[in-house]
């Protein structure tokens, strides 16, 4: 479903991504993992080209990605993408953050995208917040709605940006909660995410960076127990 190939990126003199190669299938989840700065977060942002590539190919369905205009639209719609800050419009209720995008790109009539919004509010369990105003939400609430509205627009495949990295402790099962639900759900799923317990239950593969490259890809029981390179190693010992 989503696959790069030979991607390279540089900000600058500064090169950032090496070679990316990886491939994932439809209802796969993938999460990647590694060291800050080895690029994980900019990889993501090139899959919904919020980030342009220096050489390489991405492809969506055996489909290169656009590079600008309409078609750049049509991705974003297909490529739902999760941060780690919610980024609400603080401006609009929980339903009109909802509804926009599906009324304006998707061109859905304002009931049918209401009444698909509140559906998924209610799967992510904030349906009763859906007049309030994201800053009358709480993190985890707000990160919550942020992967409904991502969901509003009937994505192939989902991108999480370390989504429970600027939540209070006490709300990141909530949130995590919902991803390994839409997991379970067969949702293609690509999460940037130090959670190993999250990791090891939810991903059918681990991908570990580093300056920039892959290292590893894995079988979760496999790179945790048995990482293969020193630097997973040093990594783990880190955070477990
Ligand atoms: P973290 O775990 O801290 O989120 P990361 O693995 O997501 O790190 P990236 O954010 O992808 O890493 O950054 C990779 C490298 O690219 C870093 O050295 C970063 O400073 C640099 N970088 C990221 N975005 C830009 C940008 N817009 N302009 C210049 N350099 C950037
Ligand atoms: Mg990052």
């Amino acid at each position: 479903l989503v696959e790069l190939a030979h991607v390279e990126k540089h900000f600058g003199s500064l090169h950032v991504l090496k070679d990316i190669n990886l491939q994932v299938d439809t209802g796969e989840v993938l999460v990647v993992v590694g060291p800050s700065g080895s690029g994980k977060s900019t990889m993501c942002r090139t899959i919904n080209r919020l980030e342009s590539i220096d050489s390489g190919v991405i492809r969506i369905e055996g489909e290169p990605l656009p590079q600008e205009g309409r078609d750049l639209a049509r991705l974003r719609a297909e490529v739902g993408m999760v941060f780690q800050s919610f980024n609400l419009f603080a401006n609009k209720t929980i339903l009109e953050n909802m509804t926009l995008a599906p009324i304006k790109v998707r061109h859905m009539p304002k009931k049918d995208a209401e009444d698909l919004a509140m559906d998924l509010l209610a799967r992510v369990g904030v349906e009763s917040q859906a007049s309030k105003m994201p800053s009358q939400l709480s993190g985890g609430q707000q990160q919550r709605v942020a992967i409904a509205r991502a969901l509003a627009m009937q994505p192939k495949v989902m991108l999480f940006d370390e989504p429970t990295s600027a939540l209070d402790p006490e709300m990141v099962n909530e949130v995590l909660d919902v991803m390994i639900q839409l997991a379970q759900e067969g949702m293609t799923m690509i999460c940037v995410t130090h959670e190993m317990g999250f990791a090891r239950q939810a991903a059918d593969h681990i991908v570990f960076m580093a300056d920039g490259r892959i290292l590893e890809k894995d079988d979760p029981d496999d790179f945790f127990d048995h990482p293969q390179t020193q630097r997973a190693a040093d990594f783990l010992s880190k955070i477990l």
